[in-house]
């Protein structure tokens, strides 16, 4: 199949009332059990990697590159319809090397730019972006985050309407990443609240369809309400390494003596092979909440 628009997967979600998950990889397992849930769901996915808690350095050496290659390979090989996305780039100049890597779909965040020089950036993106066919997603507010299980929301604010339909309408962004009480690397102990009447406002106002990153803390039921106000792409992170761990804990406990049947052999009973599945599983339920299960055939 060939790689999916980004656009097209968004529409038929905001039409429909469920939302396609964005659910960060960092390498070829990860990447790849993020496709196996979507074909074991019939489920449209957006695969990728993420800037955010990376090695900026490898990033653009080569990790932008390489995992571009092989991100682009399993969405062109996947059973259904599939995006490839690099999320969170730190500049200007990172997300500008994700073009012509193999993702469709880029965003770059703003962190300590005025509302203005964010603006005329984004907008810089967008042009480059959409010469080269590939969707932006943009973003003007920070969300709050857990560091050592402590919450730091001093930067975070409710995203104000008057102001996405002002940065949506001078960047040309193809969808919206909005601060609607979510929370970046939630790993369990906070729960936090959406504003969903937000949401909603946001949605009525706005042209382009809504995203929602921080989904890892959200619960199943928050998840539902906030897409049916309205959001019609989730991120999910820091829940998806926790399980990969947990499993590649478990999955060490029960090894074989030999490494060559522990580590990279994708027989049953390797460790990264149990990793991967619990992953799959974990990448399913993800998609059973935000009702994107069963949607592939809508393209
Ligand atoms: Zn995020």
């Amino acid at each position: 199949m060939t790689i999916a628009a980004l656009s097209d997967l968004l529409t038929d979600a905001r039409e429909h009332r469920y939302a396609v998950g964005y659910f960060e990889a960092w390498d070829v397992y990860s990447l790849e059990a993020v496709v196996a849930a979507a074909e074991a769901e019939q489920s449209p996915v957006i695969i990728g990697i993420g800037g955010l808690t990376a090695n900026h350095a490898w990033l653009r050496e080569q990790g932008i590159a390489v995992y571009g290659a092989v991100a682009a390979m399993l969405a062109e090989r996947a059973k259904t319809p599939t995006a490839v996305m690099y999320n969170e780039a730190d500049s200007l100049d990172e997300a500008r090397s994700a073009l012509g890597c193999g993702f469709n779909t880029v965003m770059m965040v703003g962190q300590g730019m005025t509302m203005e020089r964010l603006i005329e950036t984004t907008a810089a993106l967008v042009a480059e972006a959409h010469a080269a066919r590939v969707a932006v997603e943009g973003e003007f507010d920070e969300l709050g985050e857990m560091r050592d299980g402590v919450l730091h929301d001093e930067e975070a604010r409710l995203t104000d309407v008057d102001a996405a339909v002002e940065f949506v309408r001078r960047t040309n962004v193809d969808c919206l990443a909005v601060s609607v009480g979510s929370v970046h690397f939630v790993t369990g102990g906070y729960t936090p609240t959406l504003h969903t009447s937000r949401i909603r406002e946001l949605a009525d106002a706005l042209t382009v369809p809504l995203v929602l990153h921080g989904g890892s803390g959200v619960p199943p039921e928050q998840l539902q309400a906030a897409v049916q106000a309205g959001i019609s792409k989730v991120n999910v992170g820091t829940r998806l390494k926790q399980v990969f761990g947990e499993g590649l804990a478990l999955g060490l406990q029960r090894a074989s003596a030999d490494p060559n049947l522990t580590y990279g052999s994708r027989l049953p009973g390797d460790a990264m092979t149990a990793a991967a599945l619990a992953l799959t599983q974990e990448i399913r339920r993800y998609m059973q909440t935000l009702g994107s299960s069963g949607k592939a055939a809508n393209k």
